[in-house]
This record gives C-alpha cells, sequence and structure tokens, in this order.
C-alpha cells in the first residue's frame, strides 16, 4: 500500500511526522514517500504542486496530507498561492467526497462553547460535495459599467450549478454511509429560493428510492445552521453541496471545542483519498511544538478505514487517541485545569504508546 505524505507549511510538517510515527507502529506493509507541497514547494520549484508531487499522488493509494498557507504568500498570483495546490490534488484525483465527522469525545465535553448535555455523544458526518456548485460554475467575473474589468468594477458575479450526475453520486455515498450508522440522512438545501438546490433535493429524493432503509430528510440550510448548534445530535449524516458544506462543516467542527481533534477525507470513485486535519497551517503557531497532532493522527485512521482496506487499524488507532484523553494528556489548545499538557511529539509518542 503506497502512501503520498505531503506535509506542506506551518505546523504540517510537524503533525505530519507525529501520524507517520503512530503508522510505523502498526506493522502493515505501508509503503510511505514524501514530497513538497503548498508554499515549500513553492519556495523550491516556484509551484504549490509540481507535477513530481502531482505524480506521487496519482500513484499512490492514498495521500496524508498536512496543511498549506501563510499569509507571506498572500500577495501572490491565485495560481502560485499555496491553497492551490489542494484544489489541484481535488481536481486531478477526482476527489468529489469529502467526510467530516464531528465527535465529541467524552473528555473534551467543557471544551465545547455548547451546554454539555447538547453535545455529550455527539457523532455526525457531514458529507461535503467538492466538484460543483457556485465554486466552480461559469460565467463568473467583474464588470464595470463600461463593462471594463477590476478596477473600477460596478458589479461581480459567479454561477450557481450542478449537473444531475454530481448529486447521484455524491447522494449515493451519503445513503452509503448512513447505512453504515444511524440510517439518517439529512440532505441540506436552499430550494426555496434557488433552483439550483430544487434540481438538487428532486435528485436525491429520487437516489433515496434505493435506499428505502434510511431515513431522508430535507433540511434548508438557514435552519440546519440553526439546528447544528440547537440539536446537534439530532443529525446523523448531513450531505450537502459545496458552498453550504464548506460553511457548515466549519460550524460543526466547532461544536466539538477543538480544529485540532477533527480529521476529514476526500474520496474518489475508486476510494482513493486525501486525508487532512480540519485546519490550516496555523502559522502562529508553527514551530513552537505545540499543535495538535490528533486531527492528522484521526485522518491517518481514517485512510486505513476507507482507501487502504484495515478498519481495524483504524479502530485501534481511534481507541489509542481515547486512551491518551482518557489518560489526561492535553496539547494547549484542549487543555484544561487538572489536566497534564504536552507538546506535539510527546502527544504522538503517548499514541503510539497506547497503540503498542
Ligand atoms: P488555521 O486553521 O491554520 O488556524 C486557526 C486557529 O486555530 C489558529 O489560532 C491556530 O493556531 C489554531 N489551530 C489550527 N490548527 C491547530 C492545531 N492542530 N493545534 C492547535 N491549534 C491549532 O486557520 P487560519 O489561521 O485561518 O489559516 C492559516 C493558513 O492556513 C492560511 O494561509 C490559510 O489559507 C491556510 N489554510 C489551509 C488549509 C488547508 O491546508 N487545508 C485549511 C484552512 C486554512
Amino acid at each position: 500500500m503506497k502512501i503520498a505524505v505531503l506535509p506542506g507549511d506551518g505546523i504540517g510538517t510537524e503533525i505530519v511526522a507525529e501520524a507517520v510515527k503512530v503508522l510505523n507502529v502498526l506493522d502493515l506493509p505501508l509503503e510511505m514517500e514524501s514530497a513538497l507541497v503548498g508554499g515549500a514547494a513553492y519556495e523550491a520549484h516556484g509551484h504549490p504542486l509540481p507535477e513530481s508531487t502531482l505524480k506521487l499522488a496519482k500513484e499512490a493509494d492514498a495521500v496524508l496530507f498536512g496543511a498549506v498557507g501563510d499569509w507571506k504568500y498572500d500577495t501572490l498570483d491565485r495560481p502560485l498561492r499555496p491553497e492551490q495546490a489542494i484544489l489541484g490534488l481535488r481536481k486531478n484525483l477526482g476527489l468529489f467526497a469529502n467526510f467530516r465527522p464531528a465527535i465529541c469525545y467524552e473528555q473534551l465535553v467543557g471544551a465545547s462553547s455548547l451546554k454539555p448535555e447538547l453535545i455529550a455523544g455527539l457523532d455526525i458526518l457531514i458529507i461535503r460535495e467538492l466538484t460543483g456548485d457556485i465554486y466552480f460554475g461559469q460565467p463568473r467575473g467583474r464588470r464595470t459599467a463600461a463593462d471594463g474589468h477590476f478596477p473600477g468594477s460596478e458589479e461581480a458575479f459567479d454561477t450557481m450549478r450542478y449537473s444531475r450526475p454530481e448529486i447521484e453520486r455524491i447522494a449515493h455515498v451519503a445513503f452509503q454511509a448512513a447505512r453504515k450508522r444511524n440510517k439518517k440522512v439529512t440532505s441540506v438545501d436552499k430550494a426555496n429560493v434557488l433552483e439550483t438546490f430544487q434540481f438538487w433535493k428532486d435528485v436525491v429524493t429520487e437516489v433515496h428510492t434505493q435506499y428505502p432503509d434510511v431515513e431522508l430528510q430535507h433540511m434548508y440550510v438557514d435552519n440546519a445552521a440553526m439546528q447544528l448548534v440547537k440539536a446537534p445530535k439530532a443529525f446523523d449524516v448531513i450531505v450537502t453541496g459545496n458552498m453550504f458544506g464548506d460553511i457548515l462543516s466549519d460550524e460543526a467542527s466547532m461544536l466539538t471545542g477543538s480544529i485540532g481533534m477533527l480529521p476529514s477525507a476526500s474520496l474518489n470513485s475508486q476510494n482513493q483519498g486525501l486525508y487532512e486535519p480540519s485546519h490550516g497551517s496555523a502559522p502562529d503557531i508553527a514551530g513552537k511544538g505545540v499543535a495538535n497532532p490528533l486531527a492528522t493522527i484521526l485522518s491517518a485512521a481514517m485512510m486505513l478505514r476507507f482507501s487502504l482496506n484495515h478498519a481495524e487499524a483504524a479502530d485501534r488507532i481511534e481507541a489509542a487517541v481515547k486512551s491518551v484523553l482518557a489518560q489526561g494528556l492535553r496539547t494547549p489548545d484542549i487543555y484544561s485545569e487538572g489536566t497534564t499538557k504536552v507538546g506535539t511529539a510527546q502527544m504522538g509518542d503517548a499514541v503510539s504508546k497506547a497503540l503498542r
């Protein structure tokens, strides 16, 4: 099993090193090869996603990704910015389904801004479509009164679009995921005002006829945003488009208190996937050895389960993470009184030890 390891920038290198450490304890035939991506690749090769990195990713069974970006690249032309590497990987690998579980660990209930009773035992999965919607619709642009271009724009526009196959495949993914969980899908749309999302709702309803054992509920996105903070445990699987998914998955990630705990997976139709923490490169704490590596370690567990067919190893990693939390070990982002503060490497060591 071949894994392309792309640590990226900022804390990316620190947290990926810990995930690799944990994978190495497993005694599985994993072949890991690293390459530069993001700002680090731009510095070395003049491009955030060099051909060699893309080739490695394409040939691998899975990609373990850290994070990319730094404020110092904000003035670069858009195609050269580190974040473009993720878009390039998604496009070239055909990654269309983004899985973002939001799980509240018993020991971290106090880290959430919500009342403990609302989130204790929370285990929901947001599935975001990644290839369509307003982020990729054409035409897009700006107009001036004289129909010129920026600067002096009077108007800007992006087009929202979804095709039937795009909606069908993400709906199948959601119903199949729900079958392995609590058998309930909430499809989030804005069908009351957007034609694109009336179409979304119609197609999801059609696909649902093939999954009579799974309950389907439709919800408008504004209501879903409210319900996520009012009664998040009422959800099981949420499926939605690219933009609503972008926003709702960040909202859901905060339910659990720390962004440093949340893994994610982006899959294509062959179950090849890119696995990364939900957070960014955190330039503010990079190099200090304090970043929480658990989101990346849990992403590695998702990789074993979804792309590498080693669900048992994934279960072991997740159990090891629970065990270090139960021992009271905390990186600063999840620290509370009465627990023991540890750094990035110590946390990785503790998970490795618990695994052994
Ligand atoms: P961020 O997620 O990097 O950081 C937000 C806050 O959370 C910061 O205070 C940071 O210190 C903290 N944080 C994040 N991860 C943490 C961890 N593992 N442990 C402890 N604390 C953690 O978001 P940002 O500051 O808005 O963005 C920083 C850079 O990351 C930008 O260049 C942005 O474009 C990029 N970014 C990249 C990705 C990605 O690679 N997928 C995603 C989001 C942002």
